[in-house]
């Protein structure tokens, strides 16, 4: 299959020096990028020619944080206006009736929603698997596969919870909160099997595996120690939320150390680790993450969504963090678009601290926050082969059309204008290894209603069956208040 997209406005590489070719040309053939050119390309020896006229470039999106078993529970009223532990306590009652196919239908959603909004490669963080049965996983891969989308898989974990929410989810669905309370043995040995049979570290890989228990168990370190052993067996990257909260520094200073330090001393300080959130990091965590290159998915709307402290990514980048984008699980962003989510982190970072501190000279200009959704995100997630657009190259490519009114007067600078000015989320043509995914605005191969719908379904028969069980109405806004405060 040989492709040629001819006639693009400007053309992102997303390469080290931030080059932008106007009225480009790129030559696809057998999956990779075979030329690009300022000057037009013959082009009788294409089977597809695509002119894309109006259009802006770049290279595929890359998603760096999300749980797409999430996309089962999205915007539920009752979990609306609670902090951490109300969702929590509401959410995962819903998440221990996940069957394996479910979770197809949830990862089918999240990636059509992915590659619709340009993304061609994500992780995604799959901590909650009920009873370590291998079926989830497996579907989950099938699933994500089957749309061609390139899939880094953490196998996450969920060996305790926060607070006395274990004892009220058991009382509520049984032992070990209803399935989903993880057998330390049990996860591991999935990881295990995940990463024989599934982990591919070559160059044009569409699916890799890394290891994530959702926290990190201060409360039993040695199951950190093991995962970080795994991974380091197996080459596999290690992905946790870290975000410490004023109880976890408690905990830590408990063992005469900072969070960070226990990092290190699990052996999760390294690279190849990348942080969820980071949202209450100081100077000294950001010191010891940085000079043990330790990466960073910030993931903006979800700080809006849960009402998170906005963290200074500009002051993480200067001090020489990686940082990639990511979307979140719709349990804390209801929505699942990369593109949003790149228009987001180009304007959260100015109002840190509350606003009105970030001095305007340290705000992300567009070419940067590209580079975050693009190759700096494929580094995050352990994949520095894509993220960019050059010959030899994987050809993971979006383009997304500025033809609409959104952009008017918004041309003096496309990239500008796309990130600032636009409200389409839409990519017009989403390029997987040569595969188009995305045609016209329009998943190929899908259905994008049969996949609303068979979603809709699921989310449909666990609400009723939680409902018929616990009584509870997820309809209702008043899902209560608690003091622990996420971020
Ligand atoms: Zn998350």
């Amino acid at each position: 299959m040989s492709l040629l997209l001819r006639n693009i406005d400007e053309l992102h590489l997303a390469d080290g020096e931030g080059r932008v070719i106007a009225g480009a040309h790129v030559a696809i053939e057998d999956g990779r990028i075979a030329d690009i050119s300022a000057v037009p390309i013959p082009e009788e020896r294409f089977d597809e020619v695509i002119d894309l006229t109006g259009h802006i470039v770049t290279p595929g999106l890359v998603n760096t944080h999300h749980h797409f078993f999430q996309s089962l529970t999205r915007a539920i009223p009752a979990v609306q206006r609670g902090h951490l532990l109300d969702w929590l306590l509401k959410l995962y009652p819903l998440w221990a009736g996940m069957t394996p196919e479910h979770l197809a239908a949830a990862t089918e959603a999240a990636c059509a929603e992915l590659l619709l909004s340009g993304t061609t490669a994500t992780s995604d963080h799959l901590y909650l698997v009920p009873r370590a049965d291998p079926a989830y996983a497996e579907a989950e891969i099938a699933a994500a596969s089957a749309l061609g989308i390139r899939l880094n898989l953490v196998r996450g974990s969920m060996t305790g919870m926060e607070a006395d929410l274990g004892a009220q989810l058991d009382a509520l669905l049984g032992e070990r909160a209803g399935g989903v309370l993880d057998d330390e043995d049990a996860v591991l040995a999935d990881m295990e099997r995940l990463a024989r049979r599934h982990h591919d570290a070559s160059p044009d890989s569409k699916l890799t595996v890394a290891f994530g228990p959702t926290t990190v168990t201060y409360h039993n370190l040695d199951f950190m120690r093991r995962v970080a052993a795994l991974a380091g067996d197996y080459a596999c990257g290690l992905h946790t939320h870290f975000h410490p909260r004023p109880d976890e520094r408690e905990t830590c200073r408990g063992l005469d150390a900072s969070p960070v330090d226990v990092l290190a001393e699990i052996g999760w300080l390294r690279p190849g680790t990348w942080i969820a959130h980071g949202t209450r990091l100081d100077a000294y965590d950001i010191g010891r993450l940085v000079e043990n290159g330790v990466a960073l998915a910030h993931c903006p709307r979800m700080i809006l969504r849960l009402g998170a402290r906005v963290p200074p990514l500009h002051d993480y980048i200067a001090a020489g963090m990686r940082v990639g984008i990511g979307v979140d699980g719709a349990a804390s962003n209801d929505c699942g678009s990369m593109v949003n989510e790149i228009r987001i982190a180009a304007l959260l970072h100015r109002v840190a601290s509350g606003g009105g501190e970030v001095p305007p000279e340290g705000w992300l200009l567009p070419a940067e926050v590209l580079r975050l959704a693009t190759a700096d995100g494929a580094q995050v997630i352990g994949r520095p082969d894509l993220g960019q657009i050059r010959v030899g190259g994987p050809a993971d490519i979006a383009a997304f059309d500025l033809r609409g009114v959104g952009y008017a007067g918004a041309r003096t600078d496309l990239l500008s204008g796309f990130i600032l000015a636009g409200s389409e989320t839409r990519a017009a043509y989403t390029v997987v290894g040569g595969q188009i995914r995305v045609r016209g605005g329009e998943l190929v191969d899908y259905d994008e209603q049969a996949i609303r719908e068979r979603l809709d379904r699921a989310t449909a028969q666990l609400i009723g069956q939680l409902s018929d069980k616990l009584g509870w109405d997820y309809r209702n806004f008043e899902g209560g208040r608690s003091d622990v405060v996420l971020g």
